[in-house]
């Protein structure tokens, strides 16, 4: 919805953005070799450039460390492509059959009210940790739903049925920081 002052205009869009940044203005924040001279207020500036109700859409935060030189030419770790792919055809898969007979959603990500409560309630212990991240770092209600269909999503990846601990603490993650040391 694009509002502007005699004209509010509703455009049909549904999309995925996935996007990247400097760690701060100068790039060298989380360089443990060439460290940035201001931190941290370069890298608060920096990030404080784009709006809370904005960084709130986002799932997935994920800070990426630079590679140093001498690690490049080692061989790659964990799963390949193509293993990572079939788990991710699978959670799909996983997510048509739940949603079967539901006229509005298809995916975890378009999970709502009911559906979500129906879909994605945690048990006692990962209830329990989400509502210490909610009240520690004052979570938004658009923030807490969507934690909990990354949760929905992570366990699909793994395979289980229901939501767990394990399942919240991970999605609280990459929300935000030092979530886990609550
Ligand atoms: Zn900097």
């Amino acid at each position: 919805m694009i509002a502007r002052a005699n004209a509010h205009v509703k455009y049909p869009c549904r999309f995925m953005l996935v996007a990247a940044a400097n760690p701060c203005k100068c790039g060298y924040l989380s360089d443990p070799s060439r460290a940035c001279s201001r931190a941290p207020a370069c890298g608060e500036d920096y990030m404080g450039r784009i709006s809370g109700p904005l960084m709130d859409r986002f799932d997935l935060r994920v800070d990426v460390p630079p590679v140093a030189f001498t690690d490049l030419d080692l061989p790659a770790s964990g799963d390949t492509s193509t293993q990572v792919a079939a788990r991710v055809a699978k959670a799909r898969a996983r997510q048509h059959d739940r949603f079967a007979d539901h006229p509005d959603a298809h995916l975890n990500a378009d999970a709502e009210g009911s559906t979500l409560t129906e879909i994605a309630t945690p048990d006692a212990e990962g209830r329990a940790l989400l509502s210490r991240v909610a009240d520690r770092f004052g979570l938004s209600a658009r923030g807490y739903h969507r934690v909990l269909r990354v949760a929905r999503t992570i366990a699909d990846l793994d395979g289980d049925y229901g939501v767990s601990h394990a399942h919240i603490a991970e999605a609280v993650s990459y929300r935000v920081a030092g979530a886990n040391d609550v």
